[in-house]
């Protein structure tokens, strides 16, 4: 079984699906992730602006997930790259690359292949328009972007870092524009999609409510 999970930046997605898929035992693949890989890749090689060459590192690029006690690890070759793919420099990049065609063409194959595990959560930002449109169940996965950024200054001032709301807010709405204007698969919420949103649920209640919708279709499909 495929779950595809789709939804904007920022909602929790990625927390909430990697602790959902460890209490249900499925795999998780982070498709985010893989952009992230090819934007460090191009980054380092400084062709970061020339879609030809993302593209040819999308096509030979060796992505591998491991899983770890902490949750799972991202490699390329034999290098972990875990937490190089999250700085801010690697985001800035990743948006960039990730609107071209070249990139997204190369990496469809990629995430179908590695999201064929038996029963796989996958998370992104079209696995239920484009990457797997025969998921056994589509989840759009949402917060409104007041809440966005209100989970976004907590993280901050974990970090002694203070944010003014507004200007996080400001900051969502504008990756939002990009992510659902883009020409190359934007972010939709797919006809036969469940929506989830999370604006007022914590967590853990996100967890129960999606661990929910994905055990009861296994319950339907598997009577
Ligand atoms: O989810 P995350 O923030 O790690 O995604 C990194 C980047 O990859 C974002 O710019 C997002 O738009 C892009 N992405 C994408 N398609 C996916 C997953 C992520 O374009 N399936």
């Amino acid at each position: 079984m495929i779950i595809a999970v789709d939804g904007p930046s920022g909602a929790g997605k990625s927390s909430v699906c990697r602790e959902v898929a460890k209490r249900l035992h499925w795999s998780l693949l982070d498709t985010g992730a893989i952009y992230r890989c090819v934007a460090l890749t191009a980054m380092e090689k400084g062709v970061d602006s020339d879609p030809a060459a993302c593209g040819e590192i999308a096509r030979t690029i060796d992505i591998r997930f491991v899983a770890d006690k902490s949750g799972q690890r991202v490699f390329i070759g034999d290098r972990d790259v875990t937490k190089e793919i999250r700085t801010f420099e690697t985001t800035q990049t990743v948006n960039r690359i990730a609107p071209m065609p070249e990139v997204r063409a190369q990496l469809l194959e990629t995430q179908r292949r590695l999201g064929h595990a038996t029963n796989s959560i996958v998370e992104g930002r079209d696995i239920g328009s484009v990457v797997f449109p025969k998921a056994e169940l589509k989840i759009y996965y949402t917060a409104s972007a007041k809440a966005r950024a209100l989970r976004r200054l907590k993280e901050f001032q974990a970090k002694g870092e203070n944010f003014d709301l507004e200007e996080v807010v400001r900051q969502i709405q504008q990756r939002d524009e990009t992510e659902f204007n883009r020409e190359h698969s934007p972010l939709i919420q797919c006809e036969d999609a469940i929506v989830l949103d999370t604006s007022d649920l914590s967590f853990e209640e996100s967890c129960q409510a999606l661990a929910k919708l994905i055990q009861d279709k296994y319950a339907e499909l598997n009577p």
